[in-house]
Parts: structure tokens; sequence; C-alpha cells
């Protein structure tokens, strides 16, 4: 969201505040009811959940934030002013309270009544969408949150929390306990001992010592409105751009379908820092962005989103299927979409993930090859994608180090690109060869390594490392349901001819294209066998395989 056209700062105040005009509320009053509202009278409370929309006719109200010292103002509504933010759409627990403080009439409007509105009412949809966006966004850029997270640059769960939160455009207070004077005294009133931080305080509420995602996802009832009961249409796993395009188009179709996200959504995109290949964004989007945005658009479409919770199994015995979560509970779906994507390896060096994007790469596309140019570059790995990254960087660096763990290149390594590595006079390999240090500022500048039957340490000033070594698919929770391929990517259509070791296939007709080998069970993006490993390629896909559910849905 974060990446909508900045408005002037008056602007913004007048977007995210406007007064509707007559004719505007004229349309919002079928479906609502008038109420009569007194002085003082709490309209809602941080933590509810499907709280209705006001829109004031007469009288005025405040939208205030409890922290630590009391009680925050926010904003004063007045007649033609409404309330709300994204957990209007969403369904989440609200971060605010709302209390009458002129007494008047407002439209009272139930929380499914405005998604409908929305739906139905293009002109309103802006005016809302615009509204609750920029609203978040200035929660998140004031900290004005109902978290606060008490953490150290020293513990590697604070960076990962604070990741969550940030991902989720869950906006937070954050106390640095390494800097702030004031936090001994915080740790004090809460007797909170050095290995219980981070500490996060919830609504200003509970106290999480040390939480992991879960505690605190529930804390925040980010997945309290989800009905766990409900066996649903489409059940899509993993919200990366496959996935979170699959449950726009599923929702905008009018399917019920909930997307079940480990972490947060944005998939390995997510964590790009740039996607300049992706159609419409000609100077670029980071993926943080492109998922915030893609997320406000399955909240738009009435998609539900599980964030925090792993599916640890596929229960495939028979229809409806159930996912089964991290927590043992089972949810049932008439149609299951996996888009559980990949994981790049990675090599155990240190200092490996404080320079991704800062000289350690996974891909070697033309962008690359140009920060490169005419630098003395690393490729790790022996199989055929470090092959390809070698000889294709090979044109613009100046030299070209291929490490090698093994004794030899890959044996499924084409014969032409073993000929052309060895030919190559910018590619000197190194077999048997590892790094052992990354070092640098923001940027990486040397790079550590040892020849292994030797010990010999060589040290270099090398500002850029690709690490080619291989993506695994993450299936390991499928446990046979589904035929996999040699490498464990998940067969689908034609693919699956004379595949071995799934359950065999039922029925009549053949599978759909990007079917797997249970019916209505589906496969898109990188967990796919075949996929092209691209974030344009995984939103396609999400796309083409809700019209194949359809016609599985039908057939039931
Ligand atoms: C650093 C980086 C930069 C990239 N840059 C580009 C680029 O510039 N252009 C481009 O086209 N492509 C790029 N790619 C590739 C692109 O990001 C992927 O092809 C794309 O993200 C694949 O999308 P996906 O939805 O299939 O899978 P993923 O993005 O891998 O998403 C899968 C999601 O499923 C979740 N998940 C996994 N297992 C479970 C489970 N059991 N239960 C619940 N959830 C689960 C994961 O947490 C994840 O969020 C880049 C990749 C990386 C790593």
């Amino acid at each position: 969201m974060s990446s909508l056209p900045v408005p002037s700062a008056l602007d913004a105040r007048t977007q995210a505040f406007p007064v509707l005009t007559a004719a505007q509320i004229g349309r919002i009053r079928s479906g609502s009811k008038v109420r009569e509202v007194n002085k003082g009278e709490i309209l809602f409370e941080p933590g509810e959940t499907n709280v209705p929309f006001f829109v004031l006719l007469t009288g005025s109200m405040e939208i205030v934030q409890s922290d630590l010292a009391g009680e925050r103002l926010i904003v004063t509504h007045g007649p033609g002013n409404f309330t709300g933010e994204m957990t209007m759409i969403s369904g989440r627990g609200i971060l605010v309270r709302g209390r009458v403080t002129e007494p008047g009439e407002f439209l009272e409007l139930s929380a499914d009544g405005l998604r409908s509105l929305v739906a139905r009412d293009a002109e309103l949809s802006d005016i809302f969408m615009r509204a609750f966006i920029l609203r978040r966004l200035e929660l998140i850029r004031t900290g004005q949150g109902n978290v606060i997270l008490m953490g150290s640059r020293h513990s590697a769960n604070t960076l990962r929390l604070r990741e969550f939160l940030t991902r989720n455009e869950h906006p937070y207070t954050y106390v640095d306990l390494d800097t702030d004077k004031t936090s001994q005294e915080l740790l004090d009133r809460f007797e909170v001992k050095v290995d219980e931080i981070p500490v996060v305080i919830c609504s200003a509420r509970s106290v999480l010592r040390n939480p992991s995602i879960q505690e605190l996802a529930e804390c925040l009832g980010l997945n309290t409105a989800i009905d766990e009961s409900q066996v649903r249409d489409l059940i899509i796993v993993g919200a990366g751009p496959s996935g979170l395009a699959a449950a726009v188009y599923a929702a905008s179709e009018g399917l019920d379908a909930l997307v079940i996200e480990t972490a947060t959504p944005g998939g390995q995109a997510g964590s790009s820092s740039k996607i300049e290949n992706y159609l419409g964004f000609p100077t670029g989007i980071s993926g943080q962005e492109l998922a915030a945005r893609a997320i406000a658009q399955v909240e738009k479409f009435g998609a539900k989103m599980m964030v925090a919770h792993s599916v640890a199994q596929l229960d495939c015995e028979k229809r409806p299927y159930k996912v089964v979560l991290d927590n043992g509970n089972r949810l049932a779906a008439r149609a299951v979409l996996i888009a559980t994507g990949a994981q790049y390896n990675k090599p155990r060096i240190p200092n490996l993930e404080k320079f991704e994007g800062q000289g350690v790469y996974y891909g070697a596309t033309y962008m690359e090859s140009q920060l490169c140019e005419e630098e003395e570059i690393i490729v790790v790995g022996g199989g055929n994608s470090a092959g390809q990254a070698a000889v294709f960087l090979s044109q613009t660096a100046s030299k070209v180090h291929m490490l090698v763990r093994s004794g030899e290149l890959s044996d499924t390594m084409s014969r032409y690109l073993t000929q052309r590595i060895e030919e190559n006079p910018a590619i000197q390999l190194h077999y048997k060869t590892e790094i052992t240090a990354l070092d640098g500022g923001k940027h990486l500048e040397r790079v550590t390594w040892r020849d292994k039957p030797s010990g010999e340490t060589s040290v270099r000033d090398i500002r850029h490392v690709f690490i080619m070594a291989g993506a695994s698919p993450r299936t390991d929770w499928l446990q046979g349901c589904l035929a996999l391929d040699d490498n464990g990517f998940i067969l689908t259509g034609r693919d699956l001819n004379g595949a071995t070791g799934a359950p065999g296939w039922r029925l009549a007709r053949s599978p759909q294209m990007l079917e797997t080998s249970l019916p209505g069970v589906f496969a898109v993006g990188d967990v796919r066998s075949g996929n092209v490993k691209r974030v344009a390629s995984a939103v396609g896909e999400g796309a083409i395989a809700v019209h194949l559910v359809h016609r599985a849905l039908a057939e039931l």
C-alpha cells in the first residue's frame, strides 16, 4: 500500500477523511439504519471484529487509541464523515476506540453490508478504499498501532516480529532497548528478564515475552474472523504471488476462498527489493509493495486470509479434502490450490542473509549482470543453473570464479555447457572449494574461500556472489498425496502421464492443465514441476487455475 501515489499532506488528509455528498449518503442509506447516539457512547473498542460502519448525519465522534500513557486522539469526525480503516474490509480486530462527543444521528451499516456496497458501487468503493488505505498508512507512519514491540538489534526474534508486522502492514510502536533510556523502567514495570526479550504489548492489555509469530498473530486477533468449521469452495495454501492472484480471481468470481500462509503474504517476491520485469511497473516495484496491493485487492473482493499458520498435512482420502493446520485444526474444502512455492537452497555461510540483494544474488538476469560489469565475481554451484549463470555473466564480468563443492561439474549439466565453461578463458573453475566468510559494510566487499583438500584460504575483494545451489519445492507436507517429479515438484496436467508414486487418477476424464494427480487439487507457481520461476508466471497460473477450479466444482 505504501506505493500509492503520494498525495500532498493536505490532499492526503482530505482523502483520508472526506466529507460525503448528500447523494453519496443517500446511496448508503438503503441497507443502513439511523441510530440515535448520545454523548460519551462508545461505538467500538479495539480488538472487536465485524464492527459496523458509521456515517455521521449530525453530531460528532472522536477516534482514539489507548497506549501505556492513556488515550491519544487520532481524529474527530463530523457530519458527512465516516468511520473505518482496512480492518472494515478484512474483518480483523479493529485498532481504535470510537466515542460519541456530540449527540446526533448516525447511519449504521453492518460490516457485510459495507462489503456488498463496496462490491456494487464503484464511486463509493474508490472513496472508502482510498480513505481506509490512507488511514492505515497514517497509523503505520506515526507508529499508532495497538502493538508496542520492545526489542533489540541483537535479537533475531525482534527482527522476525518486526518483519512480520511490517509485511502484514500492521502499525506498531518500536522501542529500541539498545538506545531507549526509559526502557528499563518499562521492563521493570513488567518484570521482564533479558531472555524474555523482545516483549510485545498488545492493545495495552496482554504482555507477551519473546513470543512466536503465531502467538503474536493470535494476540492481535489477525485470524479471529475466520470460521474454521465452514466447508469452503477453495482453500489456497501459500500467499506468494500465485496464491494471492488465485485469491483475487476466486473471490471476484464468487468463490468462497480462504488463503493460508505460514508467515506473511508476499512469498519469495516479498523479499525482493525491486521487481523490474513485472508487466505494468516500468520503474519497478518492491515485492512488499506488490504484496500490499495484492492483499488490499484480496480483502476488497472478500477472500479470507489466515496468517502465521502452516498447513502441515493434506487429508486427501475423500472429498471434501481437509487441510490440517500446524495446530491440528482441520479445514474442509471442495477444491484445494497448492501455491507453496520453492525455497532457494542457501549454503551455510555466515552473513549470507545480511548481504542478500547487496552483493549476494539467487538469480542471474540482465539486471544483475549490469551490476557487476567489468568486476570479478563468484558463481557458487556445479549444476545447470550455475553453469548458465557463469557463461552468461562472463559476457559482462571481468572474471568469473565458479566455486564447486564437489570434485566435478554435475553430471546432469548439459555437455555443451560443460564445454563452454571449460573453454571460456573468463571462467576459472575451483573444485572442492567453499566460501567461508562474507565481509563488508552495507554492501558485500570481501569474500574468503577455502580449498578443502589443502585447507588453504584465499581472501579476495569481490562484491558480487551468485548462489545457484538449486531450489527445493515446499512439498514435504504433502506426504504421498500427490505425484511429484524426481526433484519433489508437483506434477500437473499432461506431465502426469506415467507418473509414479502417488494414488492413481480415478476419473474418466484426463487431469486438467494445472490439476494434480488428485481431482480438484491444483498446483501453481514455483511449486509446480516445469513452472517458469517468475512473478508473472506465478500470477498467471493463479488466475488460470481459478477458471479450472470452477470446472472441477461443477463436477461435484
Ligand atoms: C530475492 C528474489 C528476487 C526475485 N526477483 C524476481 C524478479 O525480479 N522477477 C521475477 O519475475 N521473479 C523474481 N523472483 C522469483 C519470484 O519471486 C518467484 O517466482 C515467485 O515468488 C513464485 O511465487 P509463488 O507464489 O509460486 O511462490 P512463493 O513466492 O515461494 O510463495 C509461496 C508462499 O507459500 C508459503 N508456504 C509455503 N509452505 C506453506 C505451508 N505448508 N502452509 C502455508 N503456507 C506455506 C510461503 O511462506 C510463501 O509465502 C525472485 C525471487 C527471489 C527469492
